[in-house]
Order: structure tokens, then sequence, then C-alpha cells
């Protein structure tokens, strides 16, 4: 996709996002300077980096600073009008008591349908759709990662050629597996994203397990109903005697299955059968004010639809929740929100930090103060659909609509999650840039800023900073969002990250302990 960028502007902006704020974020490439006069009369006291706060108003020393019309701090010291609202100003509220929160008391009524969208997909025995045709190989346990290397290079190099209506051949590896609890009560949760995984829509129900033998979990575990143990390969059993003799077997098992995958065709599928994964990663004082809320415009879109969304990253909602369980279908869901919220305080305070530990310091530097205004930016990405369902770590999606899938917001194990609850595009926004991959689902990245996606204009798919300039609205981006992903999903674009072929390794979210 193109990338519309006009030059910069040296007029002096800023966003100032609820009436109620007293700060407003500048606009303008690498700040402004000391005496920089806004078109409101606001005069700069000192200079103020892009995408960071400026006081509006006289803040005394210990008054509430507003962004988002919700308190994101308080002023350590005083700050009139035209002051740099910088980090050790400002000091982080507590989190909202989990205690006492409204429950579905402010449900958003249903959105009006949108119908008429379809993709290209394949179309599943089980119902899921595919959006792309890719030989999954699973495994059990590391010790046969670097075996299944030596094989995977050999299927791509010599076997894959010979079907090219399959896109990739990908092995599912990961440090799980043996050296584990695997019966503590949390083992449930990488063991469940394994299982989820096998059977992803993108693998076309063509499982096939790559295992050692003696691993504590045995590959049995990792079989979809209906698959029998013709699915699994044991490097230690007694009729391999060579190596040779297990990259051979592996080889035989994978052309099986290429063969089958090869017969799949693309189908006119409704938008309905999209599951769309969003996330955010090296966020900044933008990602609240462009790409998160045109995500947020585009998951309305797809609810509209009839499509699942999921957002995820629980530091990053955790400071928002007060504002997520009131928009809950019913008690129930905005219970399990709370459920979600409270396990994962809990699993912080075990390793003895809490939600702040969640900011980088590009994300600091990028404007954000704390997890604070992070969350309530990150949280723009849930539009203002009700919230239909939560998913705890691992599970696969159930239901339509808008959807909180628990995970951490470590982008590679947020993914891994989504991948595990089924997305089959995954939407990704960054500010400071990063350039991450999946190589099983498509990636769209959508840019929060135009400098971004000026300098990294083959690896963004979609500027959303064109919404912080005024040359596009929320609503453009996110109808273009919208219609990017059906594009994608149908295989008619790539991704950067597909035309590149970069891609990252999954990675499990293993809270069980380790022996
Ligand atoms: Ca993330």
């Amino acid at each position: 996709m193109t990338i519309p960028v006009k030059p910069p502007t040296d007029a002096p902006r800023y966003i100032r996002l609820n009436e109620a704020d007293n700060v407003a974020i500048i606009v303008n490439a690498f700040g402004m300077p000391a005496g920089t006069k806004f078109p409101g009369g606001l005069t700069l006291r000192e200079f103020v980096p892009q995408g960071h706060k400026v006081a509006l108003t006289d803040i005394a020393k210990d008054a509430a600073i507003i962004r988002y019309g919700e308190v994101i701090g308080y002023a350590i010291v005083a700050l009139p009008a035209g002051s740099w609202v910088e980090e050790a100003r400002v000091r982080m509220p507590a989190p909202p008591s989990l205690d006492g929160l409204e429950l579905a008391t402010r449900t958003p009524p249903k959105l009006p349908p949108l119908d008429g969208y379809t993709f290209e997909g394949f179309r599943n025995k089980d119902g899921s759709v595919g959006t792309k045709n890719i030989l999954a190989i699973s495994t059990s346990v590391q010790c046969v990662a670097g075996t299944l290397d030596i094989a995977l290079k050999r299927i791509k190099d010599e076997l894959l050629p010979n079907y090219p209506n399959v896109d990739d051949v990908v092995a599912v590896t990961h440090v799980y597996g043996c050296g584990v609890a695997i019966d503590a009560p949390l083992s449930e949760i990488p063991i469940r994203t394994l299982q989820n995984i096998a059977r992803h829509p993108n693998y076309g129900g063509e499982v096939m397990i790559v295992s050692l033998g003696c691993e504590k979990l045995q590959p049995e575990r990792l079989l979809p109903g209906g698959k029998d143990s013709t699915s699994i390969m044991r490097l230690q059993d007694e009729t391999l005697t060579s190596f040779g003799a297990m990259i051979d077997l592996i080889m035989r098992m994978a052309d099986d299955r290429l063969k089958l995958l090869n017969a799949r065709q693309r189908e006119t599928c409704p938008a309905s059968d999209l599951v769309v994964g969003m996330q955010c990663g090296g966020s900044d004082a933008f990602s609240g004010v462009t790409a998160n809320p045109a995500l947020g415009f585009a998951s309305d879109l797809l609810v509209r639809a009839g499509a699942t969304v999921m957002f995820s990253e629980v530091t990053e909602v955790r400071d928002a929740i007060h504002l997520l369980t009131p928009r809950a279908v019913n008690e129930q869901v905005a219970r399990e929100l709370i459920r979600e919220m409270k396990w994962y305080d809990d699993y912080l305070e075990k390793g003895g930090v809490d939600r702040s530990a969640n900011t980088s310091p590009g994300n600091k530097k990028g404007g954000l103060n704390n997890i604070v205004e992070k969350a309530l930016g990150s949280s723009a990405k849930s539009g203002s659909s009700a919230i239909a369902g939560v998913l705890s770590p691992g599970e696969r999606v159930r239901d339509k609509g808008l959807i909180f899938a628990a995970t951490p917001a470590s982008d590679f194990v947020c993914g891994t999650l989504q991948l595990a609850a089924g997305m089959n595009v995954h939407i990704f926004t960054t500010g400071r840039g990063t350039p991450y991959g999946l190589s099983s689902v498509p990636v769209i990245k959508v840019a929060t800023r135009n400098e971004l996606a000026q300098r990294w204009a083959d690896l963004i798919d979609i500027n959303a900073g064109t919404i912080a300039t005024g040359e596009a609205t929320i609503e453009d981006v996110g109808w273009d969002v919208f219609r990017f992903i059906l594009d994608v999903a149908s295989g008619k674009k790539k991704t950067c990250t597909d035309k590149w072929g970069l891609y990252n390794a999954l990675a499990l979210f293993n809270p069980a302990p380790i022996t």
C-alpha cells in the first residue's frame, strides 16, 4: 500500500483529545522550541519534544494532570502553562481498584450491521477459515528443534516448489516440553497454547508432530480430536537407525501433507469469518491519538460485519479497566475481565513488580509518562462496541464480536497467544517502530506518525500519522485498515513482512515452574 505523506508543516500544532484535558501533545516533527506561539495563544516556556505534553493551563503542585479526560498523574512541581510535562515532573496514580467496578452498566447498543463484505479464504472442515495455506510441523519438546531445522530447510528447498498452492512450511518450535512441572496447575497455559496452535485455521487441519519420545509433554496431548498417532513421529523410534533416517521420515510425512494442502482452494467467505488479533508494540504518545483509535474504528466495522476481533495485553488495559467493565455485554463478562486483571496483578506481585514495569525507555522517549497514559492510549484499540467475551491465555476463541483475550503485552508472547486463539489476521500498531512479523498469519503494521511511515516505507503497511497532521480522519484510516484486512486475508495484497519473509519466533507464556 502506498503511504501518502505531505511534507511536514512548520506551523506549530498540538493535539488536545478531551475538553477536560489540561495537557496536549506536540505534533511537529522534532518538537518545538521555547517561545513558540500557538494559534490559541499558548506560548512554550521551554523546548518540548514531538509527542511530549505541554501544560495548557497553570497546573499547581500536586494537582491532577488530565489526558483522555482521565487522571494520568499528579504534578510533582508547579507546571505553569507552556511547561514541558516531562516524566520526572509527574507522579503516577494508583491503578483503579478491582472492587466496586461497574458491571455491564453501560453496555453499548448493538451497532447497525455491515453487510456485503467478503474475502477469499480457505474454508476448513471445522468451519474455521484460513487466510494462508501453510504446512505447520508441531513439536512436543525443544530437543527436536535442531533436527527439524535441518529437515525444514530440505522441505523448503526440495518439496515446497512442487506444491505452488502452498504458501509456506513452518516449524512450531518452543522451549517447553521437558524439564518442566508438567502437572502444575499453571502448566495448562503453555500446553493448551500448543494444542490450539496445532489446529490453527491456516494449517488446514493437516497435523504433523515431531517428538523425541521420552519427554514429559507426550505428543498425543497435542493431537486435535479426530487425528491418530500416524500424525506423530518420534526421533527415538527404534526403527530409525540413523540421523538420515529421521530426516527422511520427516520429509515423507511432510510430502504426504503438502499434497493434501496443495488441493485447498480459496472460496468467497463472509467478513464474519475473520478473526482479527490487535496489539501494539513500541508505542508512543501518538499511539492513542492516531493508530489505536483508527484500529478502534476498524474494530467496530469488523464487529458490525459479524467478525471476531480481539484486543489483549493485560498490563496495557489494567489502568483503563474502570472504562471497560461497564462496556461488557453482561455482568458475567465484566467479572471475567476483573478475574483476568486480578490474576495478572497477583502474577506480577509474586515477581516483586506491578504493571508499571511495562513501560520501556522508548515509550518514555516517545512522550508516554507512565503506564496509566500508555493504557488509556492502548485501550483505544477496543473501539466502542460491547465487550462480548473474555479468553484466558492460550484459549481458543468461542464468540463473535469484540473479545478481550488476556495475554502479556510482550509482542511475541501476545502474538503467540492470539495465534492460539485462532486469529487469521494480525494487526499491529507502532510509534517507535519495530519490524515485527509472524510467519503463520499476515501481520499488518500501522504507524502512528508520518516520520516513521516515511523512514520505514518498506516496513509499514498503513500510515495513521496523517490523523495527527489533519490530512485524514480516524474514520478514513479506519476504513483503510478494514479494506486492507479483507485484501490481505484474500491473498490479493501482501503485507510488508510477507514481502520480505520477515518473521519472529513464537514465544510461549509459561508461568508454571521449571524443574
Ligand atoms: Ca505488545
